[in-house]
């Protein structure tokens, strides 16, 4: 049976990615140190004979005494609400835990997949992004402790892969979305969401002028299955290309959840990216991928899993939604 040793499990897509791993019988040793994380996200696998969980911070040193196939470093507080909250930990994740898990890697001769971002194209000015533009970040910004990170993980990934002869593959997510999203974790899915079915007023920071793509986590977690196996070492962007201004998003919540609230406008954060959509060109050569959830179907399983977990808040979720 082959293993994968997943850092970040107990996140929003790490969990979804040890479902997947499972299902195609892959055993996996979850590793998380739960800063942004939720144990809840994993409960339905105690007890699963080929699933075992470890409470670890991957920016310090560890061994793991079994054999592994795979090395699938995920750990990384995600959304900007959490990274501006944990800028030293978010810094450290991307270096020192890469570097972990990269030795890990190495030691057990395992392919190791790194997920990084769309953040490393910043504020972009080149639109759709693919994966051969270098970027626009502001090293000293806010969001610099998870955008420079994330783009010191790929440099760190790629010179295992150059000079260690590590089989590395690289994930650059675009805004990703489903159950298991922390309903207070800021991002704009989950906060629209709980705002909607609250009847309060949406938050749109800004005009609602600036544009993103949501992809369903099983699109996602699909893409990253099949990149894991791929012998492709360069960063591959995967994401929905369906692009949608936040104006327009609000306004779809509101319409699905029947929601009288309206929208009420904030100022917009620091170096916000104005627009962002994935060039899956790549994706859908190399690893013959690309979306199949449409953002309706997507969104009405998220809305179902919200509304599950919504009226107890945060803290107590029904096994039928942890979908
Ligand atoms: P998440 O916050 O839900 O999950 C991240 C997990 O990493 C958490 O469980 C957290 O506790 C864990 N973690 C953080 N620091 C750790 C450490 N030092 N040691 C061990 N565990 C640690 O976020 P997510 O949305 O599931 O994101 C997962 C990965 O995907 C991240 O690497 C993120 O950068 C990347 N990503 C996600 C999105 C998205 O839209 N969800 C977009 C781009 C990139
Ligand atoms: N956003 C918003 N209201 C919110 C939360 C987010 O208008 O309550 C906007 C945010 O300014 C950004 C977009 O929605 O333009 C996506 O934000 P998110 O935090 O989900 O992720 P990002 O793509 O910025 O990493």
């Amino acid at each position: 049976m082959k293993r994968a040793i997943v850092s970040g499990a107990a996140g929003f897509v790490g969990s979804h990615m040890c479902d997947r791993l499972l299902a195609e019988g892959i055993a996996v040793l979850a590793l998380d140190n739960l800063l942004t994380g939720v144990e809840r996200n994993i409960e339905h696998l105690r007890g699963h004979p080929d699933f075992e969980f470890r409470l670890q911070d991957v920016t310090l040193p560890f061994e793991v005494d079994s054999p592994a196939d795979f090395v699938i470093h995920m750990a990384s507080p995600a959304s900007p609400r959490d990274y501006l909250m944990y800028p030293i930990e978010t810094l450290d994740v991307g270096s020192l835990g890469t570097r972990q898990m990269l030795e890990l890697a190495q030691r057990k001769s395992a392919k190791f997949l790194l997920t990084s971002t769309s953040e490393t194209y910043g504020d972009p000015s080149v639109h759709p992004q693919v994966e051969t533009y270098w970027g626009n970040v502001n090293p000293v910004g806010p969001r610099s402790c998870y955008d420079e990170s994330k783009r010191f993980a790929e440099a760190l990934t790629m010179a295992y892969h150059r000079h260690r002869g590590v089989r590395t593959s690289i994930a650059r997510i675009f805004n990703t979305y489903g159950p298991r999203m922390k309903l207070n974790d800021g991002r704009v899915v989950p906060a629209f969401m709980d705002q909607a079915l609250k009847g309060e007023p949406i938050t749109i920071f800004g005009d609602g002028s600036q544009t993103r793509s949501f992809c369903y986590v099983s699109d996602m977690v699909d893409g990253l299955y099949r990149l894991l196996l791929s012998s492709e070492e360069y960063p591959v962007n995967l994401g929905n290309p369906r692009e949608m201004t936040i104006g327009e998003f609000a306004a779809a919540i509101l319409e699905l959840t029947g929601s009288h609230g309206g929208v009420v406008h904030h100022d917009l954060p620091e170096d916000d990216p104005k627009q962002r959509r994935p060039d899956i060109t790549k994706a859908r050569r190399v690893l013959a991928w690309s979306p199949v959830v449409t953002l309706e179907e997507g969104m009405r399983r998220t809305v179902e899993y919200f509304r599950a977990v919504q009226p107890r808040g945060d803290a107590d979720v029904p096994a039928e939604a942890s979908v």
